[in-house]
């Protein structure tokens, strides 16, 4: 799942400008004034006829006279009108150009904290890349204490999170600290874990809520590593998921289905029942048509309505042994009614979409919709519920 990155170009400058990017929370003009403001960044509605000094920055919904004494002050093109107060941002100053690292409406945020991986998964929505990019993590650093207290739940993705080791203890602990009363879920393919010292090391950092998500793709080693293009990642993965629990850490298994996993899904779930009885959730997921899955469209794609008998088969047996069980990324039409129950509306509000069929059809709401990254394949089950 790739991480929450809004970026956009066109902000118009009216004052000198920084020569470095800088990261701050937005802030509207009623809130509390006398909190440091050095990561505040003023959000102007309506233009002032004079700016109030002391914060890092200026963002201007209209533009309106400014102080010459003034720095940073920005006038936001029209596309980032839904940028709001506890919004955290980076603004990148020579470029004129904004990223919205956090969204204190969204209930998924996102952050990604590696491109690093060691596996290189067909379908892989966020193709890993190799160069140090310890600065992801630097970012987050400073971005935490910057983040609503109330937020529900952050996510940490990669690349692989895992390949960050004390780092990534280090990020989790800081989140515990900023963010106690916030889930964080974590996905991982498991395989650094393996390593019982590091299945330890995030045991002990004593997070309140905290669910790793790791991929399992078959019950047959040599097709879950066909799948992650990777020698022994199979072993490894299962390795490291036993650690984690071992450690007491809760873990949900998650398969993609396409093309290449579909078939043996029944098989899967007999496989994660008799070993793996102890997680703590199993996702069975669509297919997110972007990244590797984009350019290997022809060997994975294949239309929900023709796995329904492997779906169905797979959440009866993961059901039955009382293991909690959820469908991801699946629109209600083309699941079987039997299914419904199982389906979450798991689609991050800001790549979400609907199509035509769906302004007709009466289940919308209870509809997780489609990736709006890509619907370069549809199923041909879609239609509209006239219930
Ligand atoms: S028609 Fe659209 S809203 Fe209705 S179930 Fe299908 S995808 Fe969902």
């Amino acid at each position: 799942m790739p991480a929450l990155d809004l970026s956009a170009a066109g902000l118009k400058p009216l004052a000198p400008r920084s020569s470095e990017p800088f990261i701050g929370v937005l802030r509207g003009l009623t809130e509390d004034s006398a909190t440091a403001r050095d990561k505040e960044i003023l959000l102007v509605r309506r233009p002032l006829a004079r700016l109030p000094p002391g914060f890092r920055g200026y963002l201007l919904m209209e533009e309106g006279w400014v102080d010459p004494s003034l720095k940073d002050v920005y006038v936001l093109p029209s596309n980032l009108g839904y940028l709001a107060e506890g919004d955290v941002v980076r603004i990148h100053p020579t470029r004129g150009a904004l990223t919205t690292l956090y969204r204190r409406t969204s209930p998924s945020n996102t952050f990604l904290v590696t491109e690093r991986c060691d596996n290189n998964c067909l379908m892989c929505s966020q193709p890993p890349r190799k160069q140090d990019d310890s600065w992801l993590v630097d970012e987050l650093m400073e971005t935490l204490p910057l983040i609503s207290p109330e937020t529900r739940e952050l996510g940490i993705t990669g690349g692989e999170p895992s390949l960050l080791k004390g780092r990534l203890i280090e990020l989790l602990e800081r989140m515990k600290h900023h963010l106690p009363r916030t889930s964080v879920h974590l996905l991982t393919n498991g395989r650094g874990f393996a390593n019982p010292e590091l299945a330890r090391a995030l045991a002990k950092v004593q997070h309140p809520d905290l669910m790793l998500g790791v991929p399992l793709y078959s019950d047959l080693p040599e097709a879950h590593d066909y799948v992650v293009q990777a020698l022994g990642a199979f072993d490894e993965t299962v390795r490291g998921i036993l650690q984690l629990k071992r450690a007491r850490v809760r873990v949900e298994l998650r398969c993609v289905i396409h093309a290449q996993t579909y078939s043996r899904l029944p098989q899967l779930a007999d496989f994660i029942t008799r070993n793996l009885l102890f997680v703590d959730h199993v996702a069975l997921m669509g297919l997110e048509q972007m990244g590797f899955a984009r350019a290997n469209l022809g060997l994975l794609w294949i239309d929900p309505l023709d796995y329904q008998a492997q779906l169905i088969a797979a959440v009866r047996t993961l059901s039955r042994a009382g293991l909690d069980t959820s469908i991801y990324n699946h629109s209600l039409c083309t699941l079987p009614t039997e299914l419904h129950s199982f389906a979450r509306k798991s689609i991050s509000d800001w790549k979400n979409l609907y199509v035509e069929e769906c302004e007709r059809c009466t289940r919308r709401a209870d509809c997780g919709g489609f990736f709006a990254s890509g619907l370069a394949k549809r199923s041909r089950g879609i239609q509209p519920f006239q219930d």
